[in-house]
């Protein structure tokens, strides 16, 4: 599961080419003023907070998988299951910015239309007013690799620091891309963030908000590391203490504190190298076997 959210797209009106695209979807043609297109960011190719990314080539497959879902709105499902169609998608890519993978940050963005009834009045003001924006993604991936040794099993845990380059993993192969939902969220959470598509104080916000919480996963992985360090160095020393000594630590100290200790404890006692030993023999793959993300 995914987090996605509503942009707001500068383009509000419907061209004839989008029309076109949303008759496929329809029993009969539709006119501009019937249908209301809001515009959506699915996902992108950084890590998220679950320490995994799309590679730009995993969001081409679900470009082309995402095309004629539907989003649906489960705050109103007294209401019956009102829903939206995605009738577009595309690929957004900013030169400028690169993802973990080294690849130009890329989004996956969808626009998706609602019919104008009386019905959906209520859920069209409440994505305009911005107490809908928020949206769950789902896919199924044929396969999730490491992104340092590219196994699809191994010893390296998200979010751990080897030799400088932080684990993750990749989501390759989409084989399917299901219904998205929206969550309907109090109306603090996000109060005056405001997503849009380019250079907007939103994005950057929001860039933030992950990149905190990717940070916090990488400091719990240094801070781990430290520990496991310091008990082989000087076991006398209590783990209560040594943990309450690291909380002060910039990332960087962690890093460099971890890596001493690392030395330390190869030079007293022989470790097992990382990346040899026990682990490679290649285990064979299980054939079709598909992860729901
Ligand atoms: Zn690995």
């Amino acid at each position: 599961m995914k987090e996605g959210y509503v942009a707001e797209d500068l383009r509000q009106e419907v061209s004839p080419e989008d029309m076109e695209k949303i008759n496929q979807y329809t029993r009969r043609p539709y006119e501009p003023e019937e249908v209301y297109v809001f515009s959506m960011v699915l996902c992108d190719n950084r890590v998220d907070r679950d320490g995994e990314r799309f590679p730009i080539a995993s969001l081409e497959k679900l470009r082309e998988l995402f095309l004629g879902k539907t989003c649906i709105f489960e705050h109103d499902r007294a209401n019956g299951n009102q829903a939206a169609r995605i009738f577009d998608t595309a690929l957004m890519e900013d030169p400028e910015e690169l993802s973990e993978g080294g690849e130009p940050l890329t989004q996956l963005t969808a626009r998706a239309y609602l019919p104008r009834t009386k019905g959906n009045e209520e859920t069209i003001a409440r994505i305009d007013s911005g107490m809908l924006k928020e949206v769950s993604v789902s896919c199924a991936v044929a396969r999730r690799v490491c992104s340092l040794c590219g196994k699809e099993d191994c010893e390296h845990l998200p979010g751990e620091d080897i030799g400088g380059e932080i684990v993750h993993q990749l989501l390759l192969e989409p084989t399917d891309a299901y219904e998205c939902s929206f969550v309907a969220v109090p109306a603090q959470k996000g109060a005056g963030v405001t997503k849009r598509y380019g250079q907007g104080p939103g994005r950057g916000l929001r860039r933030l908000e992950e990149e905190a919480r990717w940070g916090r996963k990488y400091r719990e992985s240094l801070t781990a590391q430290v520990l496991k360090y310091s008990a082989l160095v000087q076991p006398e020393l209590p783990r209560e203490v040594m943990k309450s000594a690291v909380k002060g630590l910039s990332m960087g100290e962690l890093r460099a504190m971890g890596r001493t200790y690392e030395r330390m404890a190869q030079k007293a006692l022989p470790l097992r190298p990382q990346l040899s030993g026990g682990k490679d023999v290649t285990e064979p793959s299980v054939g079709n076997r598909a992860y729901k993300i």
